[in-house]
């Protein structure tokens, strides 16, 4: 099976859009998420840009402030305290990376924890990593309780999910163990029942390891570093890289995807997989953020 994920989340999409239409008449408005670029880094235009349609397409209103390289970063701070401060703003999101004057860890501690809709501010980290439980962004349809998750392991965990795969039970390997991508994963993963071994850079006999993954997720960014010989037949196996083949200057995953597709009973294709699910669960973390807003 290869799971399409640009299918699950179009049909995502389109459920959310329909659920966001009833908000105006039952809440006064549309949830409102801020996005924030500072310079002018052209796959950031086009990440942010990317959002601007998904707003767009599930009725989310956007507000997108875009300021110059050299913006000083108590500006940048002061941007993000004013939009803390804002009722009618539901989510905040920076686009990363910053430039290099800017200090990342201090921008994304100062987004008010129920406004961080990429879930990466070190309260909603904290509550990731210290609660049993985190709800899958769109699972839920009175998320009062819940929090927001990052977006790509939230992607990934919804993706298994639509697929009717279940953790629970099963040896979950993650390559890759970044804040972004292979920690939350990790964790998530854990949450629903795995027995999770999380690999990286240092890890001794890595393909003996993932031969015994039920389900094997890749977050490395390492051109089709994934091959048929470390996957166990039956195998599900999530792709999470996204990277340029330097022979061929297309884009490609982590997973040798012909191969391993013989071999595992699940897998996503690199475009079209995790990719897409990405800017679906932001669009699902901002309509929870709207909910728990209006709610309060
Ligand atoms: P990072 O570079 O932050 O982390 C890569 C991880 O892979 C590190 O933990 C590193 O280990 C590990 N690693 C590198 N080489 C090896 C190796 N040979 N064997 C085992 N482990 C290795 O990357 P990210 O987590 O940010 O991203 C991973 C990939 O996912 C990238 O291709 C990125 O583009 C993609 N991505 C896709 C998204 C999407 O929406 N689909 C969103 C975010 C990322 P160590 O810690 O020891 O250095």
């Amino acid at each position: 099976m290869i799971i399409n994920g640009k299918s699950i989340a179009d049909s995502i999409k389109a459920s959310l859009a329909e659920r966001i239409s009833a908000f105006p008449a039952k809440y006064g408005r549309s949830p409102r998420l801020a996005v924030l670029l500072v310079g002018d880094d052209p796959a950031s235009a086009k990440y942010v840009h990317n959002k601007e349609i998904a707003c767009e397409r599930v009725g989310i209103e956007n507000l997108t402030l875009r300021l110059p390289a050299d913006t000083a970063e108590q500006q940048v701070l002061e941007r993000i305290a004013a939009l803390n401060s804002d009722p009618s703003v539901d989510g905040i999101l920076v686009q990363l990376p910053l430039p290099k004057h800017i200090s990342e860890s201090r921008i994304i501690a100062s987004i008010a924890p129920e406004k961080d809709v990429d879930g990466i501010s070190p309260a909603n980290v904290a509550r990731l990593w210290t609660e049993r439980s985190a709800v899958i962004p769109g699972t839920d349809p009175d998320p009062k309780d819940s929090f927001p998750i990052p977006c790509t392991p939230a992607g990934c965990m919804r993706l298994l999910k639509e697929a009717g795969i279940n953790p629970d039970g099963k040896n979950a390997v993650v390559l890759g163990r970044s804040n972004i991508v292979g920690l939350p994963v990790a964790k998530l993963l854990l949450n629903a029942g795995a027995t999770v071994t999380v690999c990286h850079s240092r890890t001794k006999d890595l393909a003996e390891i993932t031969r015994r993954a039920d389900i094997l997720v890749a977050a490395i960014g390492k051109p089709r570093f994934v091959t048929a010989d470390m996957v166990k037949e039956g195998a599900v196996v999530i792709d999470v890289g996204i990277n340029v083949d330097p022979a061929s200057g297309v884009l490609c995953g982590d997973v040798d995807f012909d191969a391993v597709a013989a071999r595992a009973a699940a897998v996503t294709p690199v475009p079209g997989g995790v990719g897409p699910m990405t800017i679906c669960m932001l669009m699902e973390n901002t309509a929870a953020c709207f909910l728990r807003n209006v709610n309060k």
